[in-house]
């Protein structure tokens, strides 16, 4: 007990600094409307991209698993949690992905701090884009490698770095986010490529916001950029655009076959839940079959980052639907969110350093499919009364 007093300290602490943010609680199920403390609030800050989180023929596809293989996989991969469905979902991964093979994780925090440590370790060299993903940074860290970091974005460092370092180590791998959750920009993904080949390094991309939002059909930024056959190790979730919840790694036959023997979370962790397993693989039929869904989730953010634009927010430079409103300082940001909430029933989450820059303070909104044009208007007229109180905007 007393040896835990710290505990109550440091959050005191953090009540004390503004920093203690009080966790919503959703009574409902993920949509463009959700309950929350008895309220319908127009849900903007979910990563519900293409609505699968809550569609008919997913939810289908999940009970009757759970009907016919249980509610657990029971054990971990290597032993006795391996299911066909398993096995049939890797191959609709890696057919989705135009790649020779994919493993599937419990999540996707899961797929980078068991990957990465298994492609390098303290003998080795990581290139890390300087606002790669937690889960990246962790799985770095784990790796025991020696990590360099190159700026944001920026070729020339990347370049300058590999040519440094690379000779120096046994085996270097460069790896980005592919889109940046907090500004949705996109890494570039065709040079980044070109770098790690001229240096012999090993590529490695994380798509977690790029899944079935990007490339035909939502095939991710791979496709995008046409680099499926060149990068190394794809890696994504299942828990963004996809609805529910997994991870996964795609490339070679024989990556997935060495993590099969050497990835922690694959042998010291259960395999993911039957439920889980048909949900993804319905989810993937549902976005191969048609885009639709693909589609109006981009009209939506196109509406959405016009109608901002047009009566005066700056949305950064975004190239997704991930729609960043600059604010910049962070007590005005919170105030925002604020207004937007108890004013307009406008449920929309507050971005503040350290998460980014100082200065740089956001609103970040995630329109979605199941968003409507009448919810996109509504969330504008919101944020025009709001921005006007706070005279963010004239
Ligand atoms: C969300 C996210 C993850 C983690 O995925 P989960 O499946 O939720 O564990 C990893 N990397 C990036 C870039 C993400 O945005």
């Amino acid at each position: 007990m007393t040896s835990l007093q710290w505990v109550k300290d440091e959050i005191q602490a953090m009540k004390d600094a503004g920093r203690f943010v009080p966790i919503k609680v959703l009574e409902s199920p993920q949509g463009a409307w959700v309950k929350i403390e008895g309220n319908k609030v127009l849900n903007m800050c979910s990563n519900n991209y293409l609505g699968l989180a809550n569609h008919p023929e997913v939810k289908k596809a999940a009970i009757e698993a759970i009907e016919e293989f249980g509610v657990g996989a029971g054990a971990v991969r290597s032993i006795a949690g391996t299911n066909e469905i398993h096995f049939k979902l890797e191959e609709k991964v890696a057919k989705f992905k135009h790649m020779e093979a994919s493993l599937v994780y419990q999540g996707g925090l899961l797929a980078n701090s068991g990957t990465i440590p298994s492609l390098v370790g303290k003998e080795d060299y990581v290139l890390s884009e300087e606002l790669n993903h937690a889960s990246i940074i962790d799985g770095v860290r784990l790796s025991g490698a020696q990590r360099g970091v190159y700026k944001h974005l920026n070729m020339a460092d990347l370049d300058e770095k590999l040519k440094e370092n690379v000779k120096k180590y046994r085996r270097s791998l460069v790896i980005s986010d592919g889109v940046f959750s907090m500004d949705g920009d996109l890494a570039p993904l065709p040079e980044i490529v070109e770098l790690a080949e001229k240096y012999g390094a090993m590529s490695y991309v994380d798509d977690a916001h790029g899944e079935g939002v990007l490339g035909d059909h939502g095939r991710g930024i791979c496709d995008h950029f046409g680099v499926s056959d060149r990068i190394d190790v794809e890696m994504g979730t299942f828990s963004k655009a996809i609805g529910s919840m997994g991870g996964f790694v795609a490339g070679s036959e024989d990556l997935v076959e060495y993590l099969k023997r050497k990835a922690r979370p694959f042998l010291f962790s259960s395999g993911l839940n039957p439920g889980d397993t048909a949900a993804v693989l319905k989810s993937i039929e549902i976005m191969e079959r048609d885009d639709s869904l693909l589609r109006k989730l981009w009209d939506n953010a196109k509406l959405l980052k016009e109608k901002l634009n047009s009566i005066g927010f700056n949305t950064g430079t975004t190239k997704t639907p991930i729609t960043p409103v600059m604010v910049g300082d962070e007590k005005e940001t919170l105030e925002l969110s604020k207004l937007l909430y108890e004013e307009e029933k406008v449920f929309a989450s507050p971005i503040v350093y350290p998460t980014v820059a100082q200065g740089a303070a956001r609103i970040r909104l995630m329109p979605s499919a199941v968003h409507s044009k009448d919810d996109i208007n509504y969330t504008v007229e919101a944020f025009e009364r709001s921005g006007k109180k706070l005279g963010i905007i004239k």
